[in-house]
């Protein structure tokens, strides 16, 4: 049995139709690597870096940063790696970074924001990301909390001013859908950003006007909430505008049922918690492509979470 489900993770998470998904993993650190293959990931969809600075009670150095990006790259041995530019604030706070207190930290300088008011953090680190690309290193870069274009133009000109001065190759530079009005504006978005991939928890967060801490509303703090959804719809409707793809990095990608839901909406990459691979996998696995997307369609013009969580796909 042990070496059926061994076989099973590594088996890709294509439907009966033939339709494929790719598979990544969130994983922070390179000695997580080894693990999130053997369970089936095929790369990693978010490292999430600021964990390089919330563990450690200190700044990382530039050197320090290259050696973990050229670390991670290794262990996955040239499989698609997607590190995201440090996203502190909000519920990640850093407290060596002596960042000034605030009311709604939420709704704060956080992540882009903070990158962009914070030369001294993000040029060491995309210094860091573009040695470890002129090694080899296959290796994407995103930026978090995206909210508007002049956001991501201002980025790719630090990056690309980076990368020159390194003589670094030129590497794919996407962004976080994770707020409503990225969402919204998607197509003048994809015009800048290589690919996106969607923060279900902070989008969740941001649509429902939910706290994603809050234990009291845990339970209507649902990504499967129609509302969710149809942004997401947009969001690859103004990707494929561009020709650009998309993935999910958040919890809902992780949930058999969500995972289904993602496919069907047109999503293409789905990167989640290395142990809920196998599981989404297997019931990717056991259904059609079409019968996802009439899923889908059901799902965006259900009244509620609880509506959308009752359909089946068709047999
Ligand atoms: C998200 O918001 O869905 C996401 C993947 O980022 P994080 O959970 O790190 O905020
Ligand atoms: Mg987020």
């Amino acid at each position: 049995a042990r070496a059926r489900e061994a076989e099973q993770r590594s088996l890709p998470a294509q439907t009966r139709d033939g339709h494929r998904i790719d598979i990544g993993a969130n994983i922070n650190l390179p000695e997580q690597a080894a693990l999130a293959l053997s369970q089936g990931a095929e790369g990693v969809g978010l490292m999430r870096t600021e964990f390089l600075f919330l563990e450690r009670g200190s700044t990382p150095s530039e050197d320090e940063q290259y050696q973990t990006y050229t670390a991670m790259a290794a262990a996955l041995g040239g499989r698609p790696l997607i590190i995201r530019a440090l996203d502190i604030g909000g519920d990640k706070q850093v407290a060596h970074l002596d960042l000034p207190r605030e009311d709604n930290p939420f709704l704060g300088v956080r992540g882009a924001r903070l990158l962009l008011r914070r030369a001294d953090l993000l040029e060491p680190q995309l210094r860091a990301l573009y040695r470890a690309a002129r090694d080899g290193a296959a290796l994407s870069i995103m930026f978090p909390m995206i909210t508007s274009v002049p956001e991501i133009i201002t980025l790719r000109q630090i990056c690309e001013r980076i990368r020159v001065a390194l003589a670094a190759p030129v590497v794919p530079v996407g962004i976080m859908i994770e707020v409503p009005a990225a969402a919204i504006q998607a197509d003048a978005l994809a015009r800048h950003a290589d690919f996106f991939s969607i923060g279900t928890n902070d989008l969740t967060q941001y649509v429902l006007a939910i706290d994603r801490q809050n234990p009291e509303l845990a339970a209507e703090a649902d990504s499967l909430h129609p509302a969710v959804l149809r942004l997401i719809r947009m969001t690859v409707d103004g990707a494929a505008r561009h020709q650009r793809w998309v993935g999910v990095c958040g919890g809902l990608a992780g949930d058999p049922f969500g995972a289904m839901l993602l496919a069907g909406l047109g999503v293409q990459e789905l990167s989640m918690t290395p142990r809920d691979i196998a599981a989404v996998k297997a019931r990717l696995r056991s259904v059609d492509q079409s019968a996802l997307r009439d899923l889908a369609e059901r799902a965006l013009s259900a009244d509620t979470a609880a509506d959308v969580r009752a359909l089946e796909p068709s047999a």
